[in-house]
């Protein structure tokens, strides 16, 4: 194998020497674009798909572009890349993810230069503000992250003529509008996928400028609707108020039974599969500095305003344990003024968060059981399953999270890495665990005031550079470790 230390430092030397013409590239894949919900953009789109491949085959990736969807509603295409490893390589099977599509630039006059202009701005000053970072949309959503991946491997094959280890590769172009057709393509590419046996996904943030994180787990969700029926039709309620029952009183009734005095779900089984979190984990959270009282503020809230779940402080109840929440509740007369009535039915939404092992489609039935033993008298009960995702969570202890772990600290210079998680979902993760068992590591390079998804989006050249770094690092360190 190639992969001697001498060699690595040599790939990274060439990560350094390639560093402005690598900003060039990306410059020029940031001119493309690539808005993927706006079927105006559709030749643009596939424009930077292919600037995707031709860079992955400058690396020595045999890469080509996978269409999608089906013939009254196609896709945009997948790109799509494998790579064997050196001769005789035993290591990890590597997927990487990322997306080569972006947000629609809107609204434009908030724009300080064109969106599809990119420039690069020098830094705002000492501390903790913007330094110099390339502006444009996508500049961090996702191609400058993956862009860090594309130069990494850039480097490997011009050092060593060789990338270190077995690589899929998919950069898809809908991640911007729902993922379509991602799921369907990586089920007809099922036989690839089941043989990776970790995904590596560079699209999050780190904790601040020179505070590098790797994101491990990412929740999960199930989320459903019911509707309680009652009457065959709506009723006078002075002739029936008090003689039948009211399905919105009775769904009410039913809603607050989900939850006990410490905050914690009744459903019989919904904790069953949560995994236990190692405390000295929780213990290396402690000094994240968030000053909770003045998120609560800045929502409109006092500091009493800090309940969930007992046993466990706000980030512990938003990243490691599951919720259910009632994200709608609807039904009889919402019109304006008095109208004396007793519909026949009420409905709510109600969804889950769920954290590792929790799955989803169990967590669903659960709850549909636990329904059924709490209907009301004379009511029955309506059920939609809107679907939802796996958790992810890669331990901490994880061979392939230390690998991460070393090569963030090589290319950081260093400083210890953190390992946080995040309370949301991203689908990809979730569907990765759910279809193919695959863990995910976030490892992204984004801030917090990189203003993803808005005007004037960036990427610091500081980001950049440790992406680069890392991916070169990491290669490595991957192609080191038994599968
Ligand atoms: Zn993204």
């Amino acid at each position: 194998m190639a992969t001697t230390t001498t060699s690595m430092d040599q790939v990274l030397e060439r990560v350094r020497a390639n560093e402005q013409a690598g900003i060039q590239r990306l410059l020029d894949w940031l001119r493309i674009p690539s808005v993927s919900t706006d079927q105006a953009f559709k030749g643009d789109v596939r424009k930077a798909a292919q600037w995707c491949a031709d860079r992955l085959k400058e690396a020595g990736i045999d890469a080509s572009l996978k269409e999608t969807g089906t013939k009254d509603k196609p896709g945009h295409p997948i790109v799509w890349a494998q790579h064997p490893g050196p001769k005789g390589y035993t290591g990890p099977h590597i997927l990487f993810y990322g997306h080569y599509d972006v947000q629609p630039p809107d609204p434009l006059n908030l724009w300080k230069s064109p969106p599809f202009e990119p420039v690069i701005l020098p830094a705002d000053g000492k501390g903790d503000v913007p330094q110099e970072r390339i502006v444009a949309r996508g500049a961090v959503d996702d191609k400058g992250q993956v862009a860090t991946f594309l130069e990494a491997a850039r480097a490997w094959h011009e050092t060593a003529n060789e990338i270190p280890c077995k690589m899929t590769i998919i950069i898809e172009g809908e991640e911007e509008s729902g993922s379509a057709n991602l799921e369907r393509f990586c089920n007809e590419n099922k036989s690839a996928l089941e043989q990776c046996d970790i995904c590596v996904i560079s699209d999050t943030g780190m904790l601040g400028r020179g505070k590098p994180a790797i994101t491990s787990g990412v929740r999960g969700l199930a989320y459903t609707e019911i509707k309680l029926h009652a009457a065959d039709q709506d009723l006078h309620s002075g002739m029936w108020g008090g003689r039948c029952p009211n399905p919105i009183n009775e769904l009410a009734k039913v809603i607050a039974q989900l939850w006990d005095k410490d905050r914690r779900v009744t459903i019989p089984g919904f904790y069953d599969d949560v995994q236990d979190v190692p405390q000295a984990d929780r213990d290396a959270w402690a000094p994240i500095a968030r000053d909770y009282p003045k998120m609560l503020e800045k929502i409109g809230m006092g500091s009493d305003a800090n309940v969930g779940e007992k046993g466990f402080n706000a980030l512990e109840r938003e990243w490691i344990r599951p919720t259910c929440d009632c994200n709608g509740i609807y039904g009889g007369y919402m019109g304006e003024g008095a109208k004396t009535v007793i519909p026949a039915w009420a409905g709510a939404k109600v969804s889950f968060r769920l954290v590792a092992n929790q799955d989803p489609a169990k967590i669903t039935k659960l709850f549909r059981t636990w329904l059924d033993d709490h209907t009301p008298p004379g009511c029955r009960w309506e059920f939609h399953d809107h679907g939802g995702g796996f958790p992810g969570n890669v331990a901490s202890q994880s061979p392939y999270m230390q690998a991460a772990m070393r090569a963030l600290g090589t290319a950081g210079g260093g400083a210890d890495p953190a390992i946080i998680r995040t309370g949301g979902s991203i689908p990809v993760v979730g569907m990765l665990k759910g279809d193919f068992g695959l863990d995910t590591l976030l490892v992204g390079f984004g801030l917090d005031d990189d203003r993803v998804h808005s005007p004037n989006e960036k990427f610091e050249l500081d980001c950049y550079r440790l992406g680069c770094r890392t991916h070169v690092a990491l290669m490595d360190e991957l192609a080191r470790m038994k599968p």
